[in-house]
């Protein structure tokens, strides 16, 4: 059984990680953390073998920190924070740790097409749309698509476009023009369920990769 804590229990991501945690066969929800449960995440890692956070830009980083110096494993999806300050902490740890600005399988697909795509029409721009809820913007998922679409060869222009509604979950369209012609990708997050099967092969897979930080789900398939 991996033993399981999640930060940012009682948030909207925390709280389906808890439910999914508790009907994997494989995992034991040893405790939830979080302001909101009085439940501070330094305390509740004693008998964890994996963290998984999810809670804010603020606080993501030190969570991570307080995981790696008790040797226990993180999962992060929390995004908004300094990645390069994150690796940092990773490198002097004996505990590994994994970040992916998206679960979804399909937010990962589409991110390997856009990298296709921009090599034969690079000119494109980034649409997010997200719960009102959210609190960074650009989205970790849109930073991460602008950084590969650049990576193959793409213009991704700028400013990358935010937009927060209610109704909204977790969408994102990439939309790229070429001589007469336009070609639009898009993927949405209709259920935050959708996040569920990324972020439990992550908790299986944390412990065994090679590097201390790793980042995007497309390592682990
Ligand atoms: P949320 O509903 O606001 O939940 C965040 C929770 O974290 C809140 O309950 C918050 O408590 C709690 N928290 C605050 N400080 C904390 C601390 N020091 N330690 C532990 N928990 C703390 O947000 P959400 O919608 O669940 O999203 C959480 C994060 O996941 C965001 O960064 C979001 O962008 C990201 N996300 C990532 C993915 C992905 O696939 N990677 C998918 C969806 C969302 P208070 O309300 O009391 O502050």
């Amino acid at each position: 059984m991996i033993r399981v804590v999640v930060s940012g229990a009682a948030g909207r991501m925390g709280q389906t990680v808890c439910d999914a945690v508790d009907a994997a066969g494989d995992m034991e929800l040893v405790a939830k953390a979080d302001p909101a449960l009085g439940v501070e995440l330094a305390e509740a890692l004693g008998e964890a073998d994996v963290a998984v956070d999810f809670s804010t830009p603020d606080t993501a980083l030190a969570n991570v920190r307080a995981c790696l110096e008790a040797g226990v494993h993180a999962v992060v999806g929390t995004t908004g924070f300094d990645l390069d300050a994150l690796r940092e902490v990773a490198e002097r740890s004996e505990a590994n740790c994994f970040v992916a600005p998206n679960f979804a399988i399909g937010a990962v697909l589409l991110m390997e097409a856009a990298q296709s795509i921009a090599r034969h029409m690079p000119e494109c721009e980034i649409v997010e749309l997200h719960h009102e809820g959210k609190l960074d913007a650009p989205s970790g998922t849109a930073k991460r698509t602008a950084e590969l679409i650049r990576a193959a060869g793409g213009n991704v222009h700028e400013p990358i476009h935010s937009v927060r509604l209610p109704g909204l979950v977790a969408h994102q369209e990439v939309v790229f023009g070429g001589e007469g012609q336009t070609l639009s990708v898009r993927h949405d997050s209709i259920d935050r369920s959708s996040f569920m099967p990324g972020v439990l092969l992550a908790v299986r897979r944390v412990g065994e990769l090679a590097d201390r930080c790793t980042v995007g789900l497309e390592k682990l398939l």
